[in-house]
């Protein structure tokens, strides 16, 4: 039998976006394959994914419901499973999962509404399983690199942040022309209330509190629907006050024509500053009061601890997407070998948990509440 972790997984079915790019991650290192699913909802399409991904055609589910039963009863079952699914079942595959004793990597949002991740986090700790939420920018080792600057307070106090999150490519209504992507994200029922705020507001908030270590204690948000027939909103400005007296930005939005992933970090100390962007993700600017700007290069001897233990090429050699999301990866699965020894050992900080998920889905929901109410609320 092989030595690596099984994996199952639930969506990734022909066409979808985020699947493949798990199954990718999760084999990069060696620690862990492929080896199950219920890729789709038609029992026809699991099928073919099954063998696009080159899986034993007897292991490409129908549900997941029947993954999980079977699976569960197999000696060569799923270690764990992954959830890329739209928003609305990621709480019902993680029960089911949970219930199984399958551990779980979900993609973001951890579910669709905040009573539901409060369902989830009970669920997680009832069962004394690993969970792990694929926030993939806290994957990045140049991430890593910033957040090890602040923990040592290498800017001083934080005194400020400026997060954006600009996308364009719901511009157009394309939920309307049968975009499958833009089909689910647009419709509350199978994405949740939150929109671009919930898709990737939730990214850029998660890399704030990653980075400074520093909660948010409140939102002044104003969210909008540009697009006329949209149902859901597609932009976001949003006023934060973090701990410790910082206060902050958080721009999100999908109509930024032009714009494709600009996922983009800015912190402020007393004393300094840094600045970095997904789209060039290998290089961190630090800038100081009365000094020359640094650029951190990737995989520099000069980084700290927490960088260099998830590079893995020689400077110049760029890692991206990909390697940040097989970072996650890594680290859940030698957290759950490490748990399988005692049943008790936690996943390593560094890699998002079901706290991540309950406070990014507490942050959609106080977003909204604040933008209807058009005032600051508390978190
Ligand atoms: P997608 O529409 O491309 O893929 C969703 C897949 O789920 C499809 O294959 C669909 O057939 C399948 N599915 C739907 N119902 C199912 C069911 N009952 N059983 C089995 N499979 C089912 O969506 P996507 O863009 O890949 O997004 C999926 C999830 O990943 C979302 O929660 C999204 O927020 C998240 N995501 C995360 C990142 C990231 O950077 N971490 C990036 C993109 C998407």
């Amino acid at each position: 039998m092989s030595k690596k972790l099984r994996m199952g997984m639930v969506g990734g079915g022909p066409g979808a976006f985020i699947g493949p790019v798990h199954k990718m991650a999760a084999e990069l290192d060696g620690k862990t394959e492929l080896v199950a699913g219920a890729f789709s909802q038609s029992a026809e399409r699991s099928r073919a994914a099954g063998v696009n991904f080159g899986i034993d055609p007897a292991r490409a589910y129908a549900s997941y419901t029947q993954m999980f039963e079977t699976e569960s009863k197999r000696e060569d079952g799923i270690d764990f499973v992954v959830i890329a699914t739209p928003n609305y079942l990621h709480l019902p595959v993680a029960e089911a999962a949970l219930a199984a004793g399958i551990a779980v990597m979900s993609d973001k949002p951890a579910t669709a509404t905040y009573d539901q991740a409060l369902k989830l986090e009970a669920a997680v700790s009832k069962a004394g399983l690993p969970y792990g939420l694929t926030h993939t920018y806290a994957g990045y080792s140049l991430v890593r690199d910033a957040r090890s600057l602040c923990a040592a307070g290498a800017f001083g106090p934080i005194r400020k942040v400026a997060v954006e999150y600009l996308q364009g490519w719901l511009s157009q209504p394309l939920e309307t022309t049968g975009q499958k992507q833009a089909a689910w994200r647009s419709d509350p029922a199978l994405n949740g209330p939150g929109g671009c705020i919930g898709d990737i507001g939730t990214h850029a908030f998660h890399l704030v509190e990653y980075v400074t270590g520093l909660k948010v204690t409140s939102i002044n948000a104003a969210l909008r629907t540009v697009v006329p027939g949209r149902k859901l909103d597609d932009d976001c400005n949003a006023l934060l006050r973090l701990e410790g007296g910082a206060s902050g930005t958080l721009m999100a939005s999908q109509v930024a024509a032009g714009e494709r992933n600009g996922l983009r970090l800015r912190v402020y100390g007393e004393k300094g500053s840094l600045e970095w962007h997904q789209e060039d993700p290998n290089r961190l600017s630090v800038k100081w009061l009365d000094g020359p700007e640094e650029i951190r290069h990737a995989a520099g001897g000069y980084l700290s601890a927490d960088a260099l233990a998830v590079t893995r090429l020689p400077g110049g050699h760029p890692e991206g997407y990909i390697e940040a999301f097989a970072v996650l990866y890594r680290e859940f699965a030698e957290g759950l070998l490490a748990w399988r020894a005692d049943h008790t050992h936690a996943l390593p900080a560094t890699l998002p948990g079901i706290q991540a998920g309950v406070r990014g889905m507490r942050f959609i929901e106080r977003a909204i509440a604040s933008s209807r109410a058009e005032s600051w609320v508390d978190f």
